[in-house]
């Protein structure tokens, strides 16, 4: 079982709300400070006096390397921790790092500084700290717990956050065909680090198995992403639906919170977040989408709520001009604009985001664009997109890219929608981009 580790300054309450948590959690308790201390044979004031802050710092990483061996504790650490990374390396090995976020204002309306030689006579070296090592807390840890109004609260919300972490969380994803759903590989890994017993399986579900799917769900799962044919037929089906699944017609994630299901969509998000990774931003930006299906609605829709100016191109010009209305009527104000897919040429000279979102180019499937024409039309500046995510890159982006563009393909879109979800199902922030680099680095998509 892993530890359950809180990080936070001097004065936050990590002893005695470790303390209580491991008590209601039926775990062990173990206290950095005091360890440190007992393995010295003298207080952390004397090991201060004596040899400075670097004795004690090595004395700590000492400790936490003993700490870090344990199972099943709840660790309350010094609140200096962080300033050493191989610290944060060894507890993160064995344990989930919780960050008991308390205001150094109300810490130090309530400190006392006898115990604490660091803060001696110093209330403002609390405010330098908290300046310093709040980013650190951040970085390092899982869960960020917004300290209550009281002790109370903050131990009640610490239980319920380590519940959570603790308890058996089963997830899926649904579909049909699902056999080659690649989300059990961007998903596990990233649940796995925050939960202690998370499993995630393909289900294949068909139309007709969905409302039976939907009852076990409500009882067994922590929650689910949905894919073909489901994302729609999933709405009339849910408790509550968030904006912008509402907006799109569709969700692709829902959470179960106390047996209500919570449904997301964050295929569009998913798609702005890794542009963002690039520094590129939609807001009063053309784009030009290839394509008027499920994921060209689903970027067009957020790029239009995103104040994007957006063109939807596709062969069948009334899909073209269906998509264009469901976007105004998803974003009122937005002029969303239709057009045939054979006029890509004309569009392209005004485009400063073109987005593939067809299937042209896509392994397998025998299809490809008959020119690549239309970039000698694009504005050098213009970025383009491939959602494809086999092969990387397409031939769409290679030509593209030899003609100096910047380019996206589609696995960035796949793992930022699955890490949003997972964002909704963890509660708490993810480090996006590492996430995502670890996760390029192990799906071998080529
Ligand atoms: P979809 O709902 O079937 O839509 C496909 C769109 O492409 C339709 O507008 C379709 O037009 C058009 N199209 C198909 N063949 C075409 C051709 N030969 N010439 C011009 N247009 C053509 O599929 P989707 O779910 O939106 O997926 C579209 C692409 O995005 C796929 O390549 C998929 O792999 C990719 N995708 C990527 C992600 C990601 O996370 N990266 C997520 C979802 C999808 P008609 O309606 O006339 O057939």
């Amino acid at each position: 079982m892993k530890n359950l580790v809180l990080l936070g300054l001097p004065g936050c309450g990590k002893t005695t709300l470790g303390r209580a948590a491991a008590k209601k959690l039926g775990m062990g308790f173990l206290d950095l400070d005091a360890l440190v201390e007992t393995r010295a044979g003298k207080t952390i004031t004397k090991i201060f006096e004596e040899g400075g802050e670097a004795a004690f710092r090595l004395k700590e990483t000492e400790a936490v390397a003993i700490a870090a061996a344990q199972n099943g504790m709840v660790i309350s650490t010094g609140g200096g921790v962080v300033e050493r990374p191989e610290n944060i390396e060894l507890l993160r090995r064995s344990g989930i790092l919780i960050f008991i976020d308390r205001p150094a204002q109300q810490i130090a309306q309530h400190m006392r500084t006898a115990d604490r030689p660091m803060m001696e006579g110093k209330r403002q070296k609390l405010y330098e700290l908290e300046a310093r090592r709040r980013p650190l807390y951040s970085m390092a840890a899982h869960y960020i717990l917004e300290s209550g109004k009281n002790r109370r609260e903050t131990e009640k919300k610490l239980c319920a956050r380590c519940r959570h972490i603790l308890s058996p969380a089963e997830y899926c994803v649904i579909g049909d065909p699902i056999g080659h759903s690649l989300s059990p590989e961007i998903h596990m890994p990233v649940l796995g680090k925050y939960l202690q017993a998370a499993s995630y399986e393909k289900q294949l579900v068909t139309r007709e198995q969905l409302p039976e799917f939907m009852r076990m769900a409500r009882k067994k799962l922590a929650g689910f992403n949905a894919t073909m044919p489901h994302k729609e037929a999933l709405l009339p089906l849910l408790d509550e639906i968030d904006a912008d699944a509402r907006a799109l017609g569709s969700v692709n994630t829902v959470v179960n919170r106390q047996g209500k299901l919570y449904g997301y969509s964050t295929d569009g998000a998913g798609f702005f977040a890794a542009l963002k990774e690039k520094d590129i931003f939609p807001q009063g930006k053309q784009l030009t989408i290839l394509g008027a299906g499920g994921a060209a609605a689903a970027v067009a829709v957020k790029a239009a709520a995103l104040d994007a100016k957006v063109t939807v191109l596709a062969r069948d010009m009334g899909k073209a001009q269906a998509l264009a209305g469901r976007i105004q009527r998803a974003v009122p104000g937005a002029l969303p604009q239709a057009a045939r897919f054979e006029e890509i040429k004309k569009y392209a000279a005004k485009t400063d985001i073109l987005i593939n979102a067809t299937p042209l180019g896509m392994a397998g499937t025998g299809t490809s664009f008959q020119d690549f024409d239309f970039l000698d039309a694009l504005p050098r500046s213009a970025v383009v997109c491939d959602l494809i995510y086999k092969p990387r890159p397409t031939e769409l982006l290679k030509a593209a890219f030899a003609l100096g563009h910047p380019i996206m393909d589609g696995l960035p879109m796949l793992v930022y929608q699955a890490l949003l979800a997972d964002e909704l199902y963890l509660g708490t922030q993810l480090d996006m981009s590492g996430e995502y680099h670890a996760l390029e680095a192990s799906l071998l998509i080529g």
